[in-house]
Parts: C-alpha cells; structure tokens; sequence
C-alpha cells in the first residue's frame, strides 16, 4: 500500500472497523469502518471529478459527517484541503476561489446558482453540494463508487490544507500545511493530553477553523477514540451528556464555558465522570477559570495556538494549571519573546512579541513569498501576539499586536488594564481599545459588559481604576454594551468596536 504520511497514521490507529467514532445527533453512531468506506467513495468521486494530488479541495458547507469524511478523503485523495467559512458572503468566496484555484468547489445547496456561476467565472472545473443533513451530489455522486481506495502517496512535506486566516487588516492569506505540521502535531497533543481510545469527546466546534478540524478530529482518530459530533455547542446538552457519562472530555472555546457556567445542572456530581475540559483559540478569562474550578473541581487546560502554527503551547496534564497564561511550549516547539523593533530575545518575565519555531510551523502563506518571508525570524514564526514567559516557565499572551495601544508615547497592554476592570465588582467582561485622540494618539477606551443587576457607572469605574493603574493606562472613556461583539471562536472583535468608538476624541483638544 502507498504510503500517505497522515492518512497511512490514521489508519493505523483504527481501533477495530466496528468501534464508534462518532455519535451524531440523530442518535446513529459512524464507525471507523464507516468513515474508512465514506471517506473512499468520496476520495474515488474525487478522483473522478478529476482531482490529482497536490489539487486544491475548496469546501463551504454546514458541519456533518460527510463533511468530516470529505476533509479525509481529500487528504486520501493527495488533495489539499481548504475549508471556509460559512459565514463568508459569495465576494467573500471569489476572492478565496480565485486565489487558491481549486480543481473543486463543494459547496452548500442553497448557493448552487451562484457558486456554478462564479466557477465559470474563475475557471473552477467542478462544483458540488452538500447539504447540513449530508445529501446533495457529492453523497449522492459518491453512493455507487467503491469504499474501497488506493490512497496517493503523500511525504511529510507535502501539503495537506490551507486555511485561510481571518485576515483583519489586508487581504486574507492563505497558511499552509503540511501532511507532517497536521500530524505531529496532533500526536504531540494526544500524548500531552492523554488521549486513549477510552476516551468519549465533545465535538462541537466548527470544521472549518484549525481547532475543530485538526486539533480536535485528528487528535480523536489518532488515539482511536470516539466523539459526540454536533454541529453547535448546546450547554444544556452538554451538561446533560456530562452527567450521564456520556462523554469524558470537551474542547471549547472560552464562551463555551462562560455559557457551561450559567447552567444550574454544572455540579461537581455532573462532571464526575469527566476527564479532562480544554480550552483555546481566543484568551481564557481567570475569572472563569476560577468559577469553573469553584463550580466543578476541573481546572481547565488552556493552551494557545493559531492557524499558521497548530498548537504551541498548553498547561500541563500533570501540574499546576495556571488560570490567565497558556502553559509550556509543547515537546519540540521553541516559544522565544523578542524586542517587536529590533528582534533581540528578552529575558523572563519581559513583554514582546511571541515567536515560535518546530515541526507544527506552516510552510508559508500561499503565493505570499514576500509576506511569508517577512513574518519569520533565524527561523522562528512571528505570530503577531504580544506576551512573555515568567520565571517558571509558563507563557503569558497580553493581547494581538495590533491590539497594543500606544497613549502619549506610552505602550498600554489591554489585557492588564482589562484584567483591573474585570475585578471591579459588577463587571463580567471588557474590552480595551486605543481609538484615535488628538492629544494622546490613542484614548485608552474601555467597552464593559456588566451583571443585570449592577448599578454601575463610568465615574465609578474611574475611581475604582485610580488607586490600580498608572494614570497613562486609565481609559479616558467607559462604555457599557450588553454583549460584547465576538466571532465564530469566540474572538473578541475589536476592530469592530475601534470602528463603533472611532470618533469619541474627535472634539475634546
Ligand atoms: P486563529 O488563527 O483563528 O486560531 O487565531 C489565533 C490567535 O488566537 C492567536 O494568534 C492568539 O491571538 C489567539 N489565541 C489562541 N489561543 C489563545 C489563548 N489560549 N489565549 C490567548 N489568545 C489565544
């Protein structure tokens, strides 16, 4: 048999062909043999439709199980597989179509007229659909070819997917991945997570961002374990498979367990039966950290990583797991903070800019040679997030890059200011922005979501924040918002609320 670096793995940790390895909603359970045979007739239909390896396999569908066969049978297939979002517009998806030129567009019924039409447009030879609940032609097309596939070779450095990353200033750009960033680095995560063929995991994240596809569907194959596969989160749900020892682990995003938080049924009893709550791809507030340790005994694992990179960093299985930082470098990733202006490599506990460097590290942005260049360092990937490494080890993340504000000559790190606002009684969360000052460059600002039954005002913030932090670091304006405005992962967005608040300063010189 051909040797395909990350699907040859796979299969070698298939548990047995009749073991579970999804529980979907409507209560079928898929089996390993089950997602060996879909995933063939798929990479065959593939294969058909005239993919060849190194071929771009666009896909802009709802969460299903097809859709977790497809990404298989792309990778089977020598393809490179690119999800999108579902969320982007159809202009969205031209400019993704057209940059990566994909042999095949699956895509969701209800823009079929359209996709057809901007697939003419941009020369893409084939387009197929697939619905939430897993018909359109691409099942249907696959039904009667044979679930059994020769799968191509593929090395370590081929590539395996590109994602688009979400790109908030400038054009999108496409990370690349290879067969050998996918695979070790969800074998890396197995090990340091303990993942065995016990274990049962939530699965309610998206399949199109790193998190959902890579971290959680490939760590759960290669430890040969099953999941509870939903298309959203649902906490009550959630709650509910807990207590019935349904399932033994969950990876989330922060929201997830902010909204696990407001469930009455979130009880020690309840997560009994858990072994282990991860958490990522947006910060962790300390405060739930805290809550959910008070609430259920489980300190959550938070660790840090991002789409060019795959996982970087985690707190530890075994030790402490400290609320607010993102844990250790993983075995075989360096993680080093440097001067943001002149690269020199800063001493613990100095904030810069976080680079990092090991097998998990993307092959470039795809026909980016210049940009791809300009973002590594003596070989270390310049991520864009700001942080540090204390004393003992563990890495800080203070916030994007682009997030610093910079107040009369002054660096002021959102975090540590939203950090003060979040402990002022009343506060649920906040965000801290820089917008445009005629004075100061940037006004410190802070947009502040309360509890429903605080009475707090914008003095009061002021006066609780007077004793806390440097004058420089205090926000000029508070705003209090009902929710804060945040993406898929749970991201805050910021840029959006820097757009809302632009104009705040504009008449105080
Ligand atoms: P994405 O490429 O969408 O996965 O976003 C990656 C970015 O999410 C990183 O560069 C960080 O800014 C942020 N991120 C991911 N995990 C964490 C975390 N645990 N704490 C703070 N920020 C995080």
């Amino acid at each position: 048999m051909t040797h395909n670096h990350l699907f040859s793995a796979i299969r070698a940790a298939v548990p047995a062909l009749d073991k579970p390895l999804a529980f979907l909603a409507d209560g079928q359970a898929e089996t390993y043999g089950d997602a060996l045979a879909l995933s063939a007739r798929l990479a065959n239909l593939l294969k058909a439709r005239g993919v060849k390896p190194g071929d771009r396999v666009a896909v802009q569908v709802e969460k299903s199980w097809p859709a977790l066969a497809l990404y298989l049978a792309a990778i089977r297939a020598g393809a490179v597989y690119l999800p999108l979002n579902t969320a982007y517009t159809l202009n969205e998806v031209e400019y993704f179509l057209s940059d990566a030129e994909p042999a095949v567009f699956v895509c969701r019924p209800e823009i079929e007229a359209e996709a057809r039409a901007l697939a003419t447009r941009l020369g893409v030879a084939c387009v197929e659909t697939l619905a939430a609940d897993g018909t359109g032609s691409l099942t249907q097309g696959a039904a009667d070819l044979s679930d059994t596939f020769e799968d191509a070779a593929r090395g370590p450095e081929d590539l395996g997917g590109i994602l688009y990353t979400s790109g908030t200033t400038g054009r999108a750009k496409g990370a690349m991945l290879t067969h050998d960033n996918l695979l070790s680095n969800a074998l890396t995560l197995r090990d340091c997570w303990r993942f065995t063929a016990d274990d049962v995991l939530l699965h309610a994240l998206p399949l199109f961002h790193t998190h959902g596809l890579f971290v959680a569907s490939n760590i759960v194959l290669l430890a040969g374990a099953s999941m509870v596969f939903r298309s959203k989160f649902d906490p009550k749900e959630a709650t509910a498979l807990m207590s019935a020892g349904k399932v033994t682990s969950l990876m989330s995003v922060p929201t997830f367990y902010t909204r696990l938080l407001d469930q009455p049924g979130l009880t020690r009893e309840a997560t009994a039966g858990m072994r282990l709550f991860i958490s990522g791809s947006a910060p962790l507030l300390a405060e739930t950290h805290r809550a959910f340790q008070e609430r259920t005994g489980h300190a959550i694992l938070e660790r840090y990583g991002m789409t060019e990179t795959g996982m970087n960093t985690s707190n530890p299985y075994d030790g402490a797991r400290i609320a607010g930082t993102v844990g250790f470098p993983l075995p075989q990733v360096e993680v080093r903070v440097t001067d943001p202006e002149t690269g020199r490599v800063l001493p613990a506990d100095e904030i810069g800019m976080v680079e990092v460097k090991g097998p998990n590290v993307f092959k470039g942005y795809w026909r980016m040679p210049e940009k791809t260049a300009s973002e590594f360092r003596d070989g270390f990937f310049i991520t864009g997030d700001l942080g540090k490494i204390d004393p003992a080890g563990y890495v800080h993340i203070v916030g994007r890059g682009k997030d610093l504000v910079i107040t009369g000559g002054f660096n002021v790190y959102p975090k540590e200011v939203e950090g003060e606002i979040d402990a002022i009684p009343g506060v649920v969360e906040s965000a801290v922005i820089g917008v445009p000052h005629p004075d100061f460059g940037e006004g410190v600002t802070a947009v502040v979501v309360t509890a429903p039954d605080a009475v707090l005002t914008e003095d009061a913030i002021h006066r609780a924040l007077e004793s806390r932090l440097a004058k420089f670091k205090q926000p000029k304006r508070v705003f209090f918002v009902g929710e804060l405005p945040r993406n898929t992962m749970g991201k805050v967005q910021k840029n959006v609320l820097r757009e809302t608040y632009k104009d705040i300063y504009r008449n105080v010189a």
